[in-house]
């Protein structure tokens, strides 16, 4: 190997980042230091306001991360134990996690080939098949998830939750600024359901310095509530309607996210330009036309819409995943794998009943799916050398 060849790539570089950013985000910390004021308080109110404003809902409520976002919300919405609620077995276990901790229970349904997002034609299918049971099974609820940071077909699922009267919470953790081209018009992830769940967790696209999320909604009346449910259900002072729990999110953190919060539009338009230099290097190598790499889908590219995907993940897919994902380690490139098991085949869901072939979508693309790094401060060069390695993996 020649000398300029010793590039590494690390799946990801918070500090890289930070570097960038530091004075910006020390002056920050010190003035919130300066208050002594660190649960809720006048950083997060502000926060509020300019993710609601950024996201384009009426309110928006912090917590302590996108898994509380996701309770507390159906916490509002009463899901109550033995009810259901759907969703998709190809996403991080918190989206299934929460249903199973009201001791609600957890319907899977199978994603589409192309986006890996939740398949709308299944769902009705699932629904209608489920109607037949509703006597023994409730069905209240549908969680979509916007995986690695494009939508999910909301227009086809919202239509079948109307027609089957159920509330639709979308779980946007990986998909802060994703734009969808609604019948209605232009919408961003998180405000085209009941509610919305954001993610603050570090590696997101708008990543905090700890945990934190936040939930989006236009109902006003929602909103009261997951904002009294945040501090136990509290009312007044002292005074309680209902048994809620501590669901704050912390001044620092909020302070942080607006540092941030100023810098992603600029982000996310890199992540697109990154993910462009992917396309364009992998369409160069013989990787596409031999079929031996598949890119990511962006099914709404074509539309006149800024953040039609975000990027929070760039994900391909390729048969010998796990052996390129050794190999490209030991060439310095660091990649990820999201996820490697469908949460119908996780052992604490063994209860619900599901066995491998159930979900055949979701299986096949937990085998394959392979994310390369993508984050602002990456270069051109970087980029293709990750290309290059995975060209000269399947080369051999
Ligand atoms: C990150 C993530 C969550 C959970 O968010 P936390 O802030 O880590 O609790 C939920 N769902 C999805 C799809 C996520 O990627």
């Amino acid at each position: 190997m020649n000398q300029e060849e010793k590039i590494t790539v690390p799946f990801l570089d918070l500090k890289a980042q930070f570097s960038l950013i530091k004075s910006e985000i020390e002056e920050k910390i010190n003035s919130i230091l300066a208050t002594q004021l660190f649960a809720l308080g006048p950083e997060v109110a502000a926060l509020e306001e300019e993710i609601a404003a950024y996201c384009g809902s009426k309110y928006a409520i912090g917590v302590s991360s996108g898994t509380d976002g996701l309770l507390v919300s159906l916490m509002a919405l009463e899901l109550k134990p033995g009810e259901t609620a759907i969703t998709t077995p190809f996403t991080f276990f918190a989206t299934a996690g929460v249903i199973a901790r009201l001791q609600a229970k957890p319907l899977f349904c199978d994603i589409d080939e192309e986006t890996l997002n939740l398949s709308p034609e299944k769902l009705h299918h699932l629904l209608k098949e489920m109607k037949k049971k509703t006597r023994t099974l409730k069905l209240r609820a549908i969680i979509p998830v916007h995986l690695y940071g494009q939508c999910a077909d909301m227009d086809s699922i919202l239509e079948l939750a109307q027609s089957f009267d159920l509330a639709v919470v979308e779980d946007a953790a990986q998909a802060i600024g994703a734009e969808y081209p609604s019948r209605a018009g232009v919408k961003q992830a998180g405000t085209m359901g009941i509610c919305g769940v954001l993610s603050f967790y570090p590696t997101k696209n708008l990543g905090g310095y700890g945990d934190g999320g936040m939930v989006l909604t236009n109902s006003q009346k929602l909103a009261q509530k997951i904002r009294r449910l945040r501090v136990h259900g509290e009312k007044k002072r002292y005074i309680y309607e209902f048994i809620g729990g501590n669901f704050r999110l912390d001044a620092l953190q909020a302070g942080i996210l607006r540092v941030k919060l100023r810098h992603l539009e600029k982000w996310q338009a890199r992540r697109q330009d990154l993910a462009s230099l992917y396309d364009r290097a992998f369409h160069e190598s013989e990787l596409i036309k031999r079929g031996i790499v598949r890119l990511p889908a962006a099914i709404y590219k074509n539309e006149k819409i800024k953040n039609y995907h975000t990027y929070h993940q760039y994900v391909i897919r390729v048969k010998k995943r796990d052996r390129l994902h050794l190999y490209l380690k030991e060439n310095g490139v660091g990649t990820a794998i999201f996820y490697p098991r469908p949460l119908h085949l996780q052992k604490c869901f063994h209860y619900l009943g599901y066995k491998r072939g159930d979900f055949p979508v979701a299986e096949k693309a937990a085998q394959e799916v392979l994310a390369l790094p993508i984050y602002p401060e990456l270069t051109a060069e970087q980029i293709f050398y990750v290309v290059e390695k995975i060209t000269a993996f399947f080369r051999r």
